[in-house]
């Protein structure tokens, strides 16, 4: 399905935030752990070139961790650390503030050495939805920026200090000029990085269950309470599930469009269990 979207005020994001990259000594680049390879920004790699990154893997009470690691060995590289998160649990971020320090320990001494108390500045970055605001609220120890299961609720830009006496830059959720990639779109669409007025959701939903299908059988299985034989189409499942769903219109004709938000809001809910899209 291909996804259309607008990204001019996407474009401007990004240039106010290479305005910003020069005042920031880390950036925190928070990706959804359930699709953390599709949720990095190529645009934000060739901004970002000499900066040290600590990859924020949010969301991953919602994953299974031994699969995580995978992603986490990918993603490790010099001046790069990994940190997998659950940013709703209080304290889960913790070891970020020691990593960070870690990383930027010579800079730190330095400062020290003149005596000065140097506070760590940090840019926080990551396309919407992946917990950028929750992570921020979670580091201040009280909220600071309005949090929202959808697309864009972050916008501007806001500086805030954390009782660590870290500087966090926020940053609205930055998206890329163009899908090439079908794949990376729909695993975006499904985290809910994509403003849901641009997508078909019975059309999201039914790509949803042929990916689902493929590696996730069993929970769309015992999530929905049906079989899936080999021979049915991804169509035939779609049935299943609205049966079993009870979306039936008044004429009993199948409801495609409630039964595709259901489906969709069970997947962003971690309701079908423990899934990780990227392969
Ligand atoms: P932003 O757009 O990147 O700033 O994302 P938000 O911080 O607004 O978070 C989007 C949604 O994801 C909210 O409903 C959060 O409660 C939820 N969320 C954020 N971090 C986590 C996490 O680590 N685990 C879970 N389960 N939910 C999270």
């Amino acid at each position: 399905m291909p996804i259309q979207w607008f990204p001019g005020h996407m474009t401007k994001a990004l240039r106010e935030m290479e305005k910003e990259l020069k005042n920031v000594d880390i950036i925190l680049y928070c990706l959804d752990a359930r699709a953390p390879i599709s949720c990095l920004n190529p645009k934000l790699h060739e901004l970002a070139k000499n900066k040290k990154i600590i990859y924020i893997l949010s969301k991953a009470d919602l994953v299974d961790r031994s699969q995580l690691s995978l992603f986490i060995s990918r993603l490790e590289a010099p001046d790069c650390s990994v940190i997998a998160v659950n940013s709703t649990q209080s304290n889960s971020t913790k070891p970020i503030v020691n990593k960070k320090k870690k990383l930027l320990a010579d800079k730190i001494q330095a400062k020290a050495d003149l005596g000065i108390n140097y506070s760590i500045k940090c840019m926080v970055v990551g396309v919407p939805n992946v917990g950028k605001s929750t992570l921020i609220n979670n580091l201040c120890g009280f909220a600071k920026t309005e949090t929202g299961n959808r697309p864009g609720v972050t916008k501007g830009k806001q500086w805030v200090v954390t009782k660590e006496g870290l500087t966090l830059l926020d940053t609205p959720g930055t998206l890329w000029p163009s899908f090439k990639d079908e794949k990376i779109a729909n695993n975006l669409a499904y985290i809910g990085s994509i403003k849901e007025d641009v997508l078909d959701i019975t059309e999201l939903a039914y790509s949803f269950i042929a990916d689902m299908r493929e590696h996730y059988k069993a929970n769309l299985e015992e999530r929905y309470g049906i079989a899936v034989q080999n021979n049915d189409e991804n169509i035939d499942i779609f049935d299943k599930i609205c049966v079993s769903r009870k979306c039936l219109l008044k004429n009993a004709e199948l409801d495609y469009d409630r039964c595709a938000k259901l489906i969709i809001d069970d997947f962003r809910k971690g309701r079908l269990g423990k899934i990780i899209l990227d392969k």
